[in-house]
């Protein structure tokens, strides 16, 4: 018995939201119940009715274990609710209390006999009333519960058929069973306590136990067991007196516990509160403390993971910033801006840089018609709308780069370069993005390098034209004065003496040396200007050889040079050349050739192939040979290796330069060997022709 009792303190965890539940059932029930007050509790309560009651000195009850409402506890006192009520009411009557322990059944037939008085928690029936005394006002409602084990499911009433179930013998529940077996007939377990019927059920004897909800629902954890949701047999509690308590006492007892209900501080509440909430263990169900430390533990994390969240939208949110910082700066550094034009609303957006660009301070707002007739120039403002409106007609998806005007707010005129993405919806412009590149500083810079250039084209034509009339100038005292030396020498050779033939003959070769010189300034002056005129063909080496070396004989023969022509001897290749200029290339070579020969020495000119389908033409001398050191020098302008050509060789350093942009001007190459006084050769390269099937020639592709 200590067992049970001691299980009825213990085994509550978890059912306080259940007896919450139960209690607000309670409230519903209780007004189904109100009509089923007991026949002979007709008497009123009468306050007045307290006098007589109190000669009742003592009062036999029972107690049989049904905790929490009434039980004897481990030092065999009554215990429960219905004890402290009972308590309570002693207190006011002056009652002694004797109770008596008895199993339920043993109980009322104890009550019916008239060896208790009274009877805690009996529910209220047609039969009990005829066998005792009840009031009018029920202490507490209860109902029970259908118990199986877990498994066993019982929906419906209908699911008690052909079950075996275990009850508490003579109680209410087991009345109620046997109305139901009529109609689903099933076994009926006879059972001492409610105790005993959740045992049986656990143990196997039983498959279902019905059990009040005040004793079933500490318990059905404890026993493994799972309650119906049927609600059955709800009941309304009861002090039930022997036939022998008179009515006066009845309706006292009444009376007060009807004061008592009404009274919020009275022994009935704390009753209520100790045996029926918060008397049982204290502490919240283990169910709720889990369910509050997983709340918790999602809460804390919710908010970790919010915070890691918010760290990182705070990160990329800096980072973002940080980009469109270093954006507006590019585009300010960059001199670039860009802007989104709305096409449907004219609503424009220019992004800081464009701002920068134009003028404008971050709030002035700008629509596409302050565009076209304040940013757009003037002179710029209707090709650049027309070009954005063929672009927008064709199709396109992209414009540009474009170059154009643009009016900054202090009225300064900027040239930008601009290009547009247009942004379709169903085929018809909705956006469209550009950007634009401030390029005035390169307008301005290629316009002045524009100027500086005519300038000094001008200064160079200025300079050609000078040195062409100069060289013409020249020539014409230059030619006389040869001329004349020369008719002098021929007519008056035999009066003159040694002496004056010398000078005579000075004063020509100074003339002609003079005269070559100014061949080659015209030569250089007109190659400057990008005046001479080369103009490429087949052209046979054979014939601009042999005349060249026509040209130079009697040079030749004068300095005793012998000149061997081994062109002349076979066939060779066309070049692609032009002819005269080609020429020109191999008098310098020739005279060089001679020039810096010595005395009986030779002159060989011949052509064989070179790589990339050209062919050299060579002039080799048994000269004194090019000094080292002097391997670029000596193509340069006025740049002579062999000392002041008027001492020496006669030489101005100008006919290798004049020969180099010849030689180039015609696609070819220029070089030379030599070793010092082992003599040197002088060659030039020029692409092969090649004559096609019609006959017609071309240069010959490498
Ligand atoms: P110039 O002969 O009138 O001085 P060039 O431009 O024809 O001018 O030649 C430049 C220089 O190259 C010459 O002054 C001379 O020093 C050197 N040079 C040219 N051809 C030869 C050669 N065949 N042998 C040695 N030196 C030469």
């Amino acid at each position: 018995m200590s067992d049970a009792v001691a299980r009825s303190r213990t085994a509550t965890s978890g059912r306080t939201v259940r007896a919450a539940a139960g209690l607000l059932l309670l409230a519903v029930l209780s007004a189904g119940l109100a009509g089923a007050s007991p026949k002979r509790g007709a008497a009123a309560a009468d306050p007045e009715a307290t006098g007589p009651a109190a000669a009742q000195t003592t009062l036999r009850v029972g107690v049989y274990q049904n905790p929490p409402k009434i039980f004897l506890d481990e030092d065999g006192r009554a215990a429960g609710l219905f004890a402290e009520v009972l308590a309570a009411l002693a207190e006011d009557f002056g009652w002694r209390l004797d109770y008596r322990a008895c199993g339920w059944a043993e109980c009322l037939a104890l009550l019916e006999q008239g060896a208790l008085d009274v009877m805690p928690d009996v529910a209220h029936s047609e039969s009990r009333s005829d066998r005792f005394r009840f009031g009018s006002v029920p202490v507490l409602y209860g109902w029970s519960y259908i118990y199986s084990r877990s498994g066993t499911v019982i929906q419906a009433l209908a699911d008690l058929q052909g079950r075996t179930v275990a009850v508490l013998d003579g109680s209410i529940q087991a009345r109620g069973l046997a109305e139901l077996r009529a109609r689903w007939p099933f076994d009926i377990l006879g059972t001492e306590s409610h105790l005993q019927s959740l045992e049986a059920v656990a143990d196997g004897r039983a498959e279902l136990a019905i059990v009040n909800q005040f004793f079933g629902e500490p318990r059905e954890e404890e026993f493994g067991l799972v309650r119906s949701q049927i609600v059955f047999q709800p009941v309304a509690l009861y002090l039930a007196f022997a036939d022998s308590v008179d009515d006066q006492l009845v309706a006292a007892v009444d009376a007060r516990i009807a004061a008592m209900k009404s009274e919020p501080d009275s022994a009935y509440f704390t009753a209520h509160q100790r045996w029926l909430a918060t008397s049982r263990p204290a502490g919240l169900p283990e169910w709720i403390l889990w369910a509050l430390a997983a709340a918790l533990a999602f809460l804390l994390a919710t908010l970790a993971v919010s915070a890691l969240l918010k760290r990182r939208v705070d990160r990329a949110t800096a980072a973002l910033r940080r980009s469109q910082d270093q954006l507006i700066a590019a585009q300010l550094l960059a001199s670039v801006g860009d802007f989104v034009w709305h096409v449907r609303t004219g609503r424009v957006e220019w992004s800081p840089g464009m701002r920068a660009l134009l003028g404008y301070g971050p709030e002035e707002s700008i629509d596409i018609d302050d565009v076209a007739q304040r940013v757009h120039h003037p002179e710029d403002a209707e090709w650049v709308w027309q070009w954005i409106q063929d672009g927008i007609a064709s199709g396109a998806d992209s414009l540009g780069p474009q170059s154009y005007r643009l009016c900054r707010k202090d009225g300064a005129v900027v040239f930008v370069e601009t290009n547009l993405r247009l942004e379709r919806v169903q085929g018809s412009v909705e956006r469209v993005f550009g950007t634009c590149h401030d390029i005035t500083a390169q307008v301005r810079g290629a316009e002045a390098l524009r100027a500086a250039k005519q300038e000094a084209e001008r200064a160079s034509r200025a300079k050609s034209d000078f040195l062409a009339s100069m060289s013409h100038e020249l020539r014409t005292p230059l030619n006389a004065i040869i001329g004349f030396s020369e008719l002098l020498h021929r007519d008056a050779g035999g009066r003159l003496s040694p002496r004056d033939r010398r000078q005579l003959d000075a004063i020509r070769a100074a003339g002609e040396q003079l005269l070559g010189l100014v061949d080659g300034v015209l030569d250089l002056s007109s190659t400057e200007a990008g005046q001479f005129g080369v103009s490429p063909g087949p052209t046979d080496a054979r014939a601009v050889v042999r005349e060249s070396v026509e040209q130079v004989s009697l040079m030749a023969l004068e300095r005793g040079v012998s000149i061997e022509d081994r062109l002349a001897a076979g066939e060779t290749p066309l070049l692609w050349a032009d002819h005269s200029r080609l020429k020109q290339v191999l008098l310098n070579f020739l005279t060089n050739a001679i020039k810096y020969n010595r005395p009986g020495g030779r002159v060989t000119l011949a052509q064989e192939a070179a790589a990339d389908g050209f062919a050299r033409l060579s002039v080799a001398d048994t000269g004194i040979g090019v000094p080292p050191g002097n391997e670029q020098r000596i193509f340069e302008l006025f740049s002579r290796a062999h000392g002041s050509p008027y001492v020496a060789h006669g030489g101005a350093g100008v006919g290798l330069a004049v020969a180099k942009r010849l030689v180039e001007a015609m696609g070819g190459r220029i070089g030379f060997e030599s070793r010092p006084d082992a003599g040197s050769v002088f060659w030039c390269e020029l692409p092969l022709a090649e004559t096609d099937t019609a006959g017609s020639a071309e240069r010959r592709q490498p």
